[in-house]
């Protein structure tokens, strides 16, 4: 069978203060929003190393250790095209992590349905994080305080660092807590199939019960240009 064919384009972009240019490869041919996941993060990344560059170069330093996992309690809002990939992951992982990761969430999805947090109707964003993070509640995929997926991360997981002691994060309200000024480019990746909504990463098996399905395709630049044009416009 043929190799699957690729494009790739180096995109150059101001960003703020920072001004990123980054090698991005992607499908040649038309495929689903997932398949572009992994260029996406590439990006992301390269944009939290260009802020983490101008922080250092002005004399700050990230204090996020391997092991603390106080960020992964807090609300993780995911695009619909991350969950899809996400589902993807899940069901490529061995049975006995299957399970546990089941667990976790069914834990995950009675918290929050409990404390009526499910619906967001007439929330604002800032009230419901509070909420949410008052539950102490981890992410389904947080093992010994790490990620267990961490390569795989949602976009916004990666845009998180701070230069506040680590004991701050834990807090209830989070007071004092410094987060490092990363440009949310996670937040293109909403819109990207057109319906520009979020969930909360610990609703996503809830979430799989009534996504929306679609098999629209494009092709990678195609799906990178949308992305591209939903950042600008942000
Ligand atoms: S996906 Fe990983 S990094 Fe993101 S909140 Fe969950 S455990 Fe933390």
């Amino acid at each position: 069978m043929a190799a699957e064919a690729h494009s790739t384009a180096t995109l150059r972009l101001t960003v703020g203060d920072l001004r990123i240019v980054h090698p991005i490869t992607v499908p040649s041919g038309r495929v689903p929003a997932t398949d572009v996941v992994p260029a996406l993060q590439g990006l992301v990344n390269a944009v939290v190393d260009a802020a983490e560059a101008s922080l250092l170069k002005s004399g700050g330093a990230i204090s996020c250790r391997k092991g603390c996992g106080a960020c992964c309690r807090q609300l993780v809002p995911v695009s619909r095209t991350e969950g899809e990939r996400l589902l993807a992951l899940v069901r490529t992982l061995p049975g006995e992590q299957r399970e546990r990761l089941r667990q976790r969430f069914a834990t995950a999805e009675a918290a929050i349905d409990a404390a009526g947090l499910a619906d967001r109707a007439g929330r604002h964003d800032r009230e419901l994080s509070l909420a949410y993070f008052a539950l102490r509640l981890p992410c389904p995929f947080l093992e010994d305080e790490s990620c267990s997926i961490h390569p795989d991360r949602p976009l916004v997981c990666r845009e998180y660092l701070v230069t506040s002691p680590a004991e701050l994060c834990a807090g209830p309200v989070q007071e004092g807590v410094t987060p490092v000024a990363v440009p949310k480019v996670s937040m293109a990746a909403r819109g990207l199939q057109g319906d520009d909504d979020w969930f909360p990463l610990a609703l996503l098996m809830k979430w799989a019960k009534t996504r929306p399905k679609s098999d629209r395709r494009r092709t990678g630049p195609e799906w990178v240009q949308r992305f591209l044009g939903a950042f600008k416009g942000a």
